[in-house]
């Protein structure tokens, strides 16, 4: 089994080798266990059913909660030369009797359905007449009512294994929380399954956090810098920004395409269809967009506003190099952000309890936000993977940020908020301790406190960082239905009588020097002209491939795969076929016209 596998892999899907569970996982369902299988985005959970389905006789049944995204799924199963196919409601009469035709007579090796298909009666008893492989449940937490993404239909999954006994199944999914794997364990009767749990952490992933003064301003630049021509997504938290936002980028000559819960529905499908099939799109997108999204070369996710926990801001970014190249995370992030997500809380009319979790999570996000160390640390404790290293590739790691002792900053910080009566927002108040005789502050007679210009060994920005962290560190409250002015909690005491020490770190938000790039992404990797040309002659040549059969570029050949084609530039069959990523049936439909192109840019190139 485990050799016949091997052979799979390299022939088939064209990689040399499996990676982290997949061959342990593989062994296991392909010898009839079940498996919950818990992976990051990326992590190659696809493999793990695709294989055992290919190896086991019989159909696999694949089910998946995304219409939309299953014809990506088979399409690139097809371009590998397995044969899959798809049912579900986009399919007309003819077509869908087309596919279980050929589940009856054993013509296919995969078949993707939707959930509510999957458990009508006449489903059920077409499975009965095609020996069915093995049962894999895509997304498995949307059996779970705890995350966004439930979805009721999960539900009656159960059927299949009162219905086919026997035949292993295996449940994969992103979400590694504790309350999402027991749902998922106990829903879909898996409670004698094997789980295999990997690591959550995304390395390739850089994560970044910087203050936020002008978000669009610095969006743009951070994309001229480092993403001038890639494709990623831009988080914002209402539709207005969105659309804001997304008008903004093309001014300044950016393809961007605004995805929300707004639009209608035919805009929203042409603009994820786009996203997919075209190179370079800016998706600005509310949460709404996202969920399945496997267009592996997204090489970075901007959050403009703050997420609202950190499980959401590890499945958001996650949408980031999937391929495994570098990938950037990258967020602004301000005292609006903290104000919005307490007032998010506020309005949600929770219980008490919920409250206090909501708090929890709210905690965990702006600690994660403010933390001076390595931010992937700060993450990955947080899914309870308490032991990694400092990791080097997130700002704190690259760039070490300062932490000093702002015992007295607090404490002005503090009093200004005291003698001002417990109600001006941050701006306000800096200026008080600014020193600035302003209209209103004269109104207000503030210029004669005790605490008016004590505070000018600190620049604005900087006093900005430390009302932050002090709201952040639960000292200072907002009070979100009052236009966000702060008023002291009871620690503030503490600090205000020097018994509570604080400490800052110092401030991230330096405007005037440039972030050092990161790392190179694929495009960037070229290292001369000669590689650059060749990089987008086969990118053009992918391109129009993926236009004449209407499927994403990525299906044809990864960037990875199409970065290695230029750095090793392979003269023949042989070469090219030790490429990873390139199998028996891509080498064949494709091998001789990259070969070709690799070949007349290198003479060109000589003239
Ligand atoms: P997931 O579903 O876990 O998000 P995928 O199954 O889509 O991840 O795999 C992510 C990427 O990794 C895909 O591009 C896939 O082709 C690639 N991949 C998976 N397994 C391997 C492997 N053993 N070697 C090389 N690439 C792999
Ligand atoms: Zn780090």
């Amino acid at each position: 089994m485990a050799t016949a596998a091997l052979t799979l892999l390299r022939e088939t899907f064209g990689y040399p080798e499996f990676r982290g569970y997949q061959a342990d996982i593989i062994r296991h369902v392909s010898e009839g266990g079940d498996a919950l299988v818990l992976m990051p985005t990326g992590g190659g959970k696809s493999l793990c059913y695709q294989i055992p389905a290919l190896l086991r006789p019989g159909i696999g049944i694949v089910v998946s909660p995304l219409i939309a995204l299953m014809k990506d799924q088979v399409d690139a199963l097809r371009q590998l030369g397995v044969r899959a196919a798809y049912l579900n409601s986009s399919l007309s009469l003819p077509e869908a009797s087309e596919v279980e035709r050929g589940m009856r007579d054993g013509s296919l090796d995969l078949v993707y359905i939707a959930p509510e298909r999957l458990v009508t009666p006449r489903c059920l008893d077409l499975l009965t007449k095609c020996k069915p492989a093995l049962f894999a449940i895509d997304e498995a937490h949307c059996v779970s009512q705890w995350g966004h993404d439930f979805r009721p239909e999960y539900l009656k999954l159960s059927v299949l294994h009162e219905q086919f006994p026997t035949v292993p199944r295996i449940a994969l999914t992103a979400t590694a929380d504790g309350p999402t794997r027991s749902d998922i364990l106990e829903r879909l009767g898996l409670q004698n399954s094997r789980i295999f749990a990997a690591s959550f952490d995304r390395p390739n992933i850089r994560y970044r956090v910087a203050g936020k003064n002008e978000p669009k301003s610095q969006l743009f630049e951070f994309l001229q810098a480092e993403h001038p021509t890639d494709a990623g997504i831009v988080y914002c938290l209402s539709r207005k920004r969105v659309e804001e936002v997304a008008t903004f980028l093309c001014t300044k000559g950016r393809v961007a395409l605004p995805y929300h819960a707004g639009l209608d529905p035919g805009m929203r499908e042409r603009n994820q269809d786009r996203f997919l099939k075209d190179e370079g799109i800016v998706m600005v997108a509310t949460i709404a967009f996202g969920m399945g999204i496997d267009k592996p070369n997204v090489r970075f996710v901007a959050h403009l506003d703050a997420p609202k926990t950190l499980e959401a801001y590890y499945q958001e970014t996650g949408r980031a190099g999937r391929d495994g190249l570098p990938a950037n995370a990258w967020m602004t992030y301000g005292m609006a952000d903290i104000v919005t997500l307490l007032s998010l809380m506020e309005s949600g009319n929770l219980s008490e309890r919920q409250r206090r979790i909501e708090r929890q999570k709210l905690d965990a996000l702006l600690g994660y936000c403010e933390t001076p160390k390595c931010r992937r640390q700060v993450l990955l404790s947080y899914f309870g993977e308490r032991d990694h290293p400092p990791c080097g590739n997130c700002d704190n790691c690259l760039r070490p940020v300062r932490v000093w002792d702002g015992l007295v900053a607090a404490q002005k910080a503090i009093s200004a908020v005291v003698r001002t009566g417990q109600r001006f927002g941050a701006a306000y108040l800096i200026d008080v301790l600014l020193g600035k005789a302003t209209e209103r502050i004269k109104g207000f007679g503030h210029d004669q406190l005790k605490t008016f210009g004590v505070g000018v060994e600190l620049r604005k920005e900087e006093w900005q960082a430390v009302f932050r962290q002090l709201v952040a560190m639960g000292h200072l409250a907002v009070d979100v239905e009052g236009h966000g002015g702060l008023y002291t909690n009871e620690s503030a005491t503490g600090v205000l009588r020097g018994q509570v020490p604080v400490t800052l770190r110092s401030d991230v938000n330096e405007p005037k020097r440039r972030e050092k790039r990161s790392l190179p992404a694929a495009a960037d990797a070229m290292n001369s002209p000669e590689d650059e040309k060749l990089w987008q002659a086969l990118r053009a040549l992918r391109l129009s491939l993926a236009r004449e059969q209407g499927v994403p570029p990525y299906v044809i050949f990864h960037d990875a795969t199409l970065a290695d084609m230029v750095h090793r530039r392979p003269g023949n069959l042989i070469a090219l076929s030790e490429i990873p990523g390139i199998g028996a049936s891509k080498l064949k439909r494709y091998g001789d016209i990259f070969l070709k192109t690799i070949a007349e840019t290198a003479v060109e190139t000589a003239d």
